[in-house]
């Protein structure tokens, strides 16, 4: 174990709350709602359906859940092919192996690190001559950036194939005007403790079709049959979400777009700061989007900095201060071993998971905290680094 400074910790992404939430939590104790279901459940439903733009939204215990049960809704079954974005979190695809099926990873592009439209094109034109389209492809909104969403959906919708947004990271970020969760047939949420807004532990699927919608609600409610007596027809399961913590989740809503503003301007000082420094590249956002900044993420040239993404988390380590490398792809994960994989030209997802890092970015950082992880940043970087006149650098 490295030795630890015993300055306060800075934590990746901590939970943030407004104070509102016990509001909520006391009405579900004064009216003895302590269930999966209630007042809350409902409510939050509809505020998160009326904020994405959506018919309906049906509340889950995670976002993982939500994912699941919506390539259940898909058909997905043992021997189909679902496709998946690479550069994402573990998450994501667990679900396409939990209904028997194989997952299929797809490269990111460079201008906004998800799903690449040119490997994905190339993938489903391969499928398709071979005769077994995928069943669903998962396209993943890293870090908050949606991904080129114009460019997917319409190759999605020329081959016929639907569509699931995984928007576990990108609540509040905007495409066009458009929310994040609303482009393919189903949209994801999650409220895990390190998400944008959190109630501990939960997540939302969204969509336009409200038939399917009843059928998830029905499907995370152990599939029981309209009988009097307890009646199975169907595998189901137990994903829906409790009262208590829906409470929360409305009062996180609440304050939604101030978490967003909050995490933007984090960002900005990042970059106001440090990208001036040579041979660091922050992620970039598309033209005509909003992302809500969850995570600012930043690569490292190692040849022009003379540094390595893992001297880094080990000079912030030795801080108090918790950062991360970027997500390992999945194509890259052992559990994916004998996967498929179509990258976009060079392997984008593998170097920008061996040269990016994610920084504290919590919507409750206050400026000396992101001060310290900056100067921290700013004295590696310089340290290592030859030639470079450093009166540039702010
Ligand atoms: C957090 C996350 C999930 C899963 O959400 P849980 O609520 O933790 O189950 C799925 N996909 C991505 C990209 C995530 O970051």
């Amino acid at each position: 174990m490295e030795s630890k400074s015993n300055k306060k910790r800075i934590f990746l992404s901590s939970p943030h709350m407004s104070g509102k939430e016990q509001k909520y939590i006391k009405e579900a104790f004064e009216t003895n709602w302590i269930a999966p279901l209630g007042p809350n459940v409902d409510a939050f439903e509809k505020e998160i359906a009326s904020f994405a733009g959506t018919k309906g939204a049906v509340a889950v215990s995670s976002g993982t859940s939500a994912i699941h049960l919506a390539l259940t809704l898909l058909g997905v079954k043992k021997g189909d092919k679902v496709f998946c974005s690479s550069l994402t979190f573990v998450a994501s695809a667990n679900p396409i192996l939990y209904q028997g099926a194989e997952p299929v990873f797809i490269d990111s592009e460079p201008d906004s690190w998800n799903m690449s439209p040119q490997a994905l094109e190339r993938a489903l034109k391969e499928a398709s001559f071979n005769g077994y389209l995928p069943k669903a492809v998962v396209i993943v909104n890293l870090y908050g950036q949606i991904a080129k969403m114009d460019e997917l959906m319409s190759i999605c919708e020329r081959y016929g194939v639907p569509v699931v947004e995984d928007a576990a990271e990108s609540l509040g970020s905007t495409y066009k005007g458009r929310q994040s969760g609303t482009f393919g047939k189903f949209g994801i949420y999650s409220f895990n403790g390190n998400k944008i807004i959190t109630t501990s532990g939960g997540g939302m699927l969204i969509s336009d079709d409200i038939q399917a919608l009843e059928n998830a609600r029905f499907l995370a409610t152990q599939a029981r049959d309209n009988a009097l007596h307890y009646q199975h027809s169907q595998q189901g399961y137990n994903y829906r979400l409790s009262n208590i913590l829906a409470g929360i989740g409305r009062a996180q809503l609440e304050v939604l777009e101030e978490r967003v503003q909050a995490r933007r301007l984090v960002f900005e000082r990042y970059f106001q700061a440090i990208s001036p420094i040579p041979g660091v590249m922050f992620m970039p956002e598309l033209e005509d989007t909003l992302s809500n900044r969850w995570l600012t993420t930043m690569l490292i040239d190692e040849k022009e900095t003379g540094l390595r993404i893992a001297d880094l988390l080990s000079a912030l380590a030795k801080e108090n201060i918790e950062a991360r490398p970027v997500w390992k792809p999945l194509h890259m994960q052992p559990l994916f071993h004998d996967s498929k994989y179509y990258p976009h030209e060079e392997d984008i997802s593998a170097s920008l998971f061996k040269t990016g890092i994610c920084l504290p970015s919590g919507s409750n950082m206050d400026f000396e905290d992101q001060m310290r992880v900056i100067n921290c940043i700013k004295s590696v970087l310089k340290g290592t680094m030859q030639g470079v006149v450093y009166s540039d650098i702010p």
